[in-house]
């Protein structure tokens, strides 16, 4: 089976991947919402760190316990739970970042029987001096409580080595990445989501093998397909693969991506330090930041649109989960850089499920106006 294939597999069979890992390994599993939660924390506690993620099926469970004008991410997420499809987790977890997100949260812990919880107070005002220390205390109050939790003590050398873990992780992904600047693509957009969110889910020691494995493979990878339009995806949380390909089966390929299944989620390392939970604090308070975080659009649309010119983008996707504020805001700034450099942009508003026919007609129209600038 290839690296590939394996990442598709585990998407498909991850509840099964995770209680087999326990089974194995007789760790504690550990869901996490929202990517400001430190995975390598979770890790060094000999956890398994698993993002909870929807799927994508209409339901009615949430009804009483959010408002329907709560992104559906955050609602098909609280599904998950409620409909007792991760009932084999030990624990859950979260940084505060959005207020929708914060009630899947907040209901999960009230209302779907869970060992442990533990809520991560993310600093608002990142730009501040005070948002590394702040957030340095928060992840000390995380490490005490999975140690009573756990009743096992986290040492520094438990966290140098997942710290080291997760940097390899990163920058094994973006090597991969770097391939997706070439003419001649070695691999879609789709199984490159697969393989981000496939980090999400899997123990990293083993995520990184099949990334080592993949590396191998690209160079001599041929793609029996078009790649047609070079496509950049910018937007809120996204897992929705059915959905990426068939964008792709309609004439283009996604180069590159801003959104936290994608870039978004591994593009900054923890950059080692004596004081180790310092160090993980850093990285969370200046990595690439989610608008649900960042007041300061410039951060990111300076990196967004390097990004772009770097991978040679030639359309642009703009996205955004139904009533997500935070990526909402973003898109005025965003197509008007992108108008300014005479790369066309189209925007997607996505529900629970997705209009298959609608969005195909106008991403088709998108793609034939965008190839007659281009080509
Ligand atoms: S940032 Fe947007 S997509 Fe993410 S949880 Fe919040 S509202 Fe939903």
């Amino acid at each position: 089976m290839s690296a590939i294939e394996k990442f598709e597999e585990i998407l498909e069979n991850r509840h099964q991947y995770a209680k087999d890992w326990k089974q194995r390994t007789g760790g504690k599993v550990t869901g996490w919402l929202c990517t400001y939660v430190p995975v390598e924390l979770l890790y060094a506690a000999g956890m398994l760190p698993v993002r909870i993620l929807g799927t994508h099926e209409v339901q009615d469970v949430t009804d009483r316990y959010l408002f329907p004008t709560v992104c559906p991410f955050s609602r098909d997420a609280l599904a998950q739970g409620l409909k007792g499809r991760y009932d084999y987790l030990d624990g859950l977890t979260m940084s505060r970042t959005c207020s929708h997100v914060q009630g899947t949260f907040d209901n999960w812990r009230n209302y779907v029987p869970i060992p442990f919880s533990h809520y991560i107070w993310l600093p608002c005002h990142r730009e501040s001096p005070r948002a590394v220390p702040c957030l340095r205390g928060e992840l000390l109050d995380l490490k005490q409580a999975i140690e009573k939790f756990t009743g096992v003590t986290v040492s520094d050398e438990d966290l140098d080595k997942a710290i080291e873990l997760y940097n390899t992780n990163r920058r094994l992904m973006r090597q991969v990445y770097e391939f997706r600047k070439s003419d001649d693509l070695p691999i879609t957009g789709a199984e490159a989501m697969e393989m981000v969110v496939a980090s999400q889910l899997m123990d990293v020691v083993e995520h990184n093998k099949l990334l080592e494995d993949l590396l191998a493979e690209l160079p001599n990878r041929k793609l029996d397909r078009e790649a047609g339009l070079r496509l950049m995806m910018i937007g809120s949380e996204m897992d929705d693969i059915v959905f990426v390909r068939m964008l792709e089966e309609l004439g283009c390929t996604v180069v590159i991506d801003e959104h936290c299944t994608g870039s978004r989620y591994f593009w900054d390392d923890v950059i080692p330090e004596e004081d180790r939970l310092g160090a993980i604090a850093r990285r969370y308070i200046t990595r690439w930041p989610c608008p649900a975080v960042s007041s300061e659009f410039n951060d990111r649309g300076d990196r967004i649109m390097q990004h772009a010119k770097d991978w040679d983008t030639q359309g642009v996707l703009l996205y955004q989960q139904k009533f997500c504020d935070p990526h909402e805001f973003d898109i005025p700034s965003l197509a008007q850089n992108f108008k300014e450099l005479d790369i066309p942009t189209l925007v997607l508003e996505f529900d629970v499920t997705i209009p298959f026919g609608q969005f195909r007609t106008r991403i088709e129209a998108f793609l034939e106006m965008a190839e007659l600038e281009v080509f």
